[in-house]
């Protein structure tokens, strides 16, 4: 418990109010949940994956950003403060505004934060303009201009390595810049790089043989198994590690790097991470259950579920859970998540491939009889146009 301050309770309080932690709310008082508490400091909410597409030219910030006031359910108070500490033990949360929040039911869903310190020098960079990314909105309008401004010279592109969200979407604005270079005339004299973290984009074979065909037709330069070490940006140099040894690739343009990730440190702080870094919530990845204390609960991109975390993936997630927490107060059996994730990549400005995957990187599409990996026009009008509006409309109304 923590002293000094005076107690407000809520039955059921969400932290974060993000994908997970919106549609969440909204699904529990759907169901008759009385009393839902959301905690999020931020006065914006973000449909994120439409980032990728203001970073190749295709959206705008307006398309994905509404104000918080817009997207909280009614019916659900919002505390607009950010949770700085938890003691798991006497279910209280303490936040930043200095209030003290207690209840029944827990669920964490803050989200990751920049570990910038991973990458010395990037930040600088970021700041400085020369490198800029989907993943970090603040510059990510920048992308598109700065990448279409180019009709010579050399860029760097990175995945981020886990537990980033969704990495592989970061192939986004590569593909839809290398496919505008090419109608431009100029890809020829773009020397374009991929820092990948893996040995394969997404280790799906069957989306990885598509992606590393297209690479090459791009003139794409893979550096496989590979991070940024640091960042030079005065000598507009990036340093790459990988088993081949260390690289540094010198004169580089623009470089869209993206920042490495971890949970919040409260979480680890908090006694509920199994490992400080990342410091995901330790839970059963399957019932979504933390594994240390029965009434806290996690979901999204800072929960341990084993998988790739993505918005696809939260659709699931919040329906496992909402069912899970209406299970567990009647004392009967949790249901189970099988990891259930996607990766949605632009091959080319407006040809889309979807990889959905289990746990297993098994392929787990969600419309039988359609290969969702083929890239198709018809895919990317959906991502792009359909999704944005069923997110709005009824993710985050928890209809989904
Ligand atoms: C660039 C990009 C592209 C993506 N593309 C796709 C895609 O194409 N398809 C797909 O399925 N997924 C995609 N994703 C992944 C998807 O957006 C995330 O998986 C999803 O947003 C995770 O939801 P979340 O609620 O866990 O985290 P977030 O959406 O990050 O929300 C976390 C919330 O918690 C709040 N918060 C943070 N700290 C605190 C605190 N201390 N106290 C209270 N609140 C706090 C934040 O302000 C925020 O509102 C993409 C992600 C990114 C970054």
């Amino acid at each position: 418990m923590f002293p000094g301050a005076d107690v407000e309770r809520a039955e059921v309080l969400v932290v974060g109010g993000g994908n997970a932690g919106i549609s969440l709310a909204a699904r529990l008082l759907r169901d008759g949940a009385p009393d839902v508490a959301v905690v999020a400091p931020q006065p914006v909410h973000r449909y994120k994956p439409l980032l990728n597409y203001v970073a190749g030219g295709e959206a705008t910030m307006a398309d994905l950003e509404r104000p918080m006031a817009d997207v909280v359910p009614e019916g659900c108070r919002w505390i607009r403060d950010a949770v700085e500490a938890v003691d798991p033990t006497a279910m209280t949360v303490r936040t930043r505004g200095g209030r003290a929040l207690s209840c029944s039911t827990l669920v964490l869903c803050p989200g990751l934060v920049e570990d910038w310190e991973a990458t010395p020098g990037l930040q600088s960079a970021y700041t400085d303009g020369w490198a800029a990314s989907s993943y970090v909105p603040g510059s990510t309008p920048q992308v598109w201009p700065r990448l279409t401004a180019l009709r010579r010279g050399s860029v760097v592109f990175t995945v981020p390595p886990e537990p980033a969200s969704c990495g592989p979407t970061a192939l986004k604005p590569l593909l839809m810049a290398c496919d505008h270079w090419r109608r431009a005339g100029v890809l020829p004299d773009v020397a374009v790089r991929l820092v990948l973290p893996g040995p394969t984009a997404t280790a799906v074979p069957e989306a990885d043989e598509i992606l590393d065909r297209t690479f090459a037709g791009y003139g794409v330069e893979v550096l496989r198994e590979a991070r940024i070490e640091r960042v030079d940006w005065e000598r507009r140099a990036v340093t790459v590690t990988s088993p081949s040894g260390r690289r540094v690739l010198e004169d580089v343009d623009f470089a869209h790097a993206v920042p490495h990730y971890r949970a919040p440190s409260w979480i680890a702080d908090g006694g509920l991470a199994a490992d400080p870094t990342p410091g995901l919530v330790d839970i059963d990845p399957e019932t979504l259950r933390s594994r240390r204390h029965g009434s806290i609960w996690a979901i999204g991109d800072a929960a341990a579920v084993a998988t790739r975390p993505s918005g696809g993936a939260l659709r699931q997630q919040v329906d496992i859970l909402a069912k899970n927490l209406a299970a567990a107060r009647k004392g009967k059996p949790l249901q189970r998540y099988d990891g259930y994730t996607v990766m949605p990549i632009t091959v080319a400005r407006r040809t889309l491939l979807l990889a959905e995957v289990d746990r297993d990187s098994r392929p787990s599409p969600s419309v039988p009889f359609v290969d969702p990996m083929k890239p198709r026009r018809a895919t990317w009008f959906f991502d792009r146009y359909v999704l944005p509006r069923t997110y709005f409309r009824r993710i985050l109304r928890g209809r989904v």
